[in-house]
């Protein structure tokens, strides 16, 4: 299909497609579109972010709603509120010659009054995040018995939310004459499950490569000391004076601290994460839309809703334990047929993991080095010359204040103007980078990094800034296996701080943990085995039982960032 006009889509949705700009269909929305509108089969979408995913299933959902029909005929579930928003704005453009059809969004964290006042007018299509659905579904006020087609919008990151339990009740609930339509960037064995238990033979199309990031991004990455995570930062931001772009941080902490260095270094930049309040949140996300902000610091969860088409970076200041999830960010940016660069920030015990980011999928990191003083000031200074010479210039406004203007910089001569006019936007920019160091990691500091870490513990320091652990470990210690992991929200603080919420007693040393997706492992001093296999029996975990056991497995373990793979 090479047109809209071909795939069978009527004239108010053709109208309404073309004032947004939409000439040619994308790959998924081609073939979703074709799909829906021939088979009443189920679908199975694999697509990444941006790949136009909304209008795929949007537009023949409402080509084919019965408007003789006052009752909900499409559910479409996503993971947050704003892509809620988001989807139902979408579908209210595309139905913007057809005034009939009804699109709301539920969703929580929001007044229920005004959502169940909106669906006790009838709706034709409710857009939803699987909580708030379950929670009206229970109230009887959203009604589904008359639904033709569900659709799981960005399932995967609905699971990594946690709303497997909504989903498995609302897919349960919902008639079984339904269309099934589930879309997911990425395919883990969960998805596979929900597919199999509640779809029936499902159709499989996928747009593009299964887990391989967009063509036009460039992934780059920065090796320096921990320390100078966050110097390397500023200089990339100073080094690309046009910046618009997201930094992605792991913890709502770590986001504040750095928007907070940020602004009072003077960057455009703010946080965006969990512990704002929604409106915060609905603020900051909208000067970062209408690019008033430059840099949004986010975390993933909190930037899932944010969609912008023309970001020009994407600034890994952590690296994600899961590859997915670097895919998920870097995709962000080298949307709408730009280019955009994905850049991460690392140490060097950090490269193991780029490795397997390449390996799983397909892209290749290309190193930089953080730019030095000199070459930051002098694409400033051009930055800022090009500036001055494109500015519009007011002239009815600035009229009357040019003759005294004029009579004052009289003596200076041409030359001395332009310096003097750059000294003042400039001279702060140079005494920040008079003599400032490489941030680079070379041999030497690497080696030096080696010998540190020779005389100290494994990879412990970070918890240790924590508080976590205690600073020296003595003694063996033994490694055990737990079901949970990274996909059931958990990472490296919170495991400790579940291992000793069981544990109890305070002097029991935890050593290293090691989170996976599904499982993880930590260690715990030989001597307290036993204690520490009973202080998890019956245990539960968000109403799941808790399985601990010794793990002698030592292939299972996280690559060995000491030992080269081969020896292993
Ligand atoms: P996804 O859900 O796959 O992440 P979206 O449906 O949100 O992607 O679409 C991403 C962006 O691309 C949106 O701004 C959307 O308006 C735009 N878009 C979608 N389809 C087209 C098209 N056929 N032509 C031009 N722009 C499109
Ligand atoms: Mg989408």
């Amino acid at each position: 299909m090479k047109e809209f006009k071909e795939a069978g889509l009527n004239s108010e949705i053709l109208q309404a497609i073309s004032e947004m700009g939409f000439v040619k269909p994308t790959p998924i929305q081609d073939k979703t579109i074709a799909h829906l509108l021939n088979t009443r089969k189920d679908l199975i979408g694999l697509a990444q972010t941006g790949t136009g995913k909304t209008a795929a299933f949007g537009l023949p959902i409402i080509q084919q709603i019965d408007l003789n029909v006052q009752k909900t005929q499409a559910l479409i579930l996503c993971p947050t509120r704003e892509l809620c928003m988001q989807i139902t704005k979408d579908f209210n453009s595309f139905s913007k010659y057809l005034p009939k059809v009804k699109t709301t969004a539920i969703y929580g964290g929001s007044s229920m009054e005004n959502q169940i006042r909106a669906l006790d007018k009838g709706v034709h299509i409710v857009v939803g995040t699987p909580g708030r659905v379950l929670d009206l579904i229970h109230k009887k006020k959203l009604k589904i018995d008359s639904i033709s087609w569900l659709v799981l919008d960005e399932a995967d990151e609905m699971l990594n939310m946690g709303f497997k339990e909504d989903l498995d009740e609302i897919l349960s609930a919902v008639t079984s004459d339904r269309q099934t339509l589930l879309f997911s960037a990425t395919m883990p064995r969960e998805i596979a499950q929900i597919a199999k238990h509640y779809m029936k033979d499902p159709d499989e199309i996928s747009a593009g490569q299964k887990n391989t990031a967009a063509e036009n991004v460039q992934h780059h990455y920065y090796l320096v000391q921990a320390k100078d995570r966050y110097t390397a930062l500023k200089r990339i931001a100073d080094v690309n004076p046009d910046i618009y772009g997201i930094v992605f941080c792991r913890t709502r902490e770590e986001t504040q601290d750095v928007a907070d260095k940020l602004i009072g270094d003077g960057y455009n930049a703010d946080a965006l994460h969990g512990n704002l309040s929604q409106y915060q949140r609905d603020q900051v996300m909208n000067r970062f839309r209408t690019q008033h902000l430059q840099l949004l610091v986010a975390t993933d969860v909190a930037a899932r809703g944010l969609d912008v088409s023309s970001l020009t970076h994407i600034i890994n200041y952590n690296l994600p334990d899961d590859p997915d999830i670097y895919l998920h960010r870097s995709g962000r940016t080298g949307r709408a047929g730009k280019s955009g660069i994905a850049i991460s920030i690392i140490h060097s015990k950090e490269k193991f993991q780029l490795k397997m980011i390449e390996n799983r999928s397909k892209i290749r990191f290309e190193q930089k080095k953080v730019p030095d003083g000199i070459s930051i000031c002098e694409k400033q200074l051009f930055n800022l010359v090009d500036k001055v010479v494109n500015i519009e210039v007011n002239k009815v406004q600035i009229e009357r204040f040019l003759p005294y203007i004029y009579d004052k910089l009289s003596d200076l001569s041409r030359d001395e103007l332009i310096q003097h006019f750059i000294s003042v936007e400039f001279n702060q920019f140079l005494v920040y980078y008079k003599d400032a160091p490489d941030l680079n990691i070379s041999l030497d500091t690497r080696r030096n990094e080696r010998e540190r870490d020779r005389g100290q513990d494994r990879n412990f320091d970070k918890n240790q800034d924590r508080g976590f652990v205690k600073p020296t470990r003595n003694g063996d210690f033994s490694r055990f296996f737990i079901n949970i992991g990274s996909r059931d929200s958990m990472d490296k603080p919170n495991m400790i701080k579940l291992i000793a919420s069981r544990i109890k007693d305070r002097s029991v040393e935890i050593g290293k943990v090691d989170v996976m997706k599904n499982f993880s492992f930590f260690e715990i001093e030989s001597s307290y085995e036993n204690q520490t296999l009973k202080a998890f029996e019956m245990a539960e975990f968000k109403g799941r039982p808790l399985n601990v056991e010794l793990s002698n497995n030592r292939t299972m373990e996280m690559p060995d960032r000491k030992k080269p793979k081969k020896y292993k």
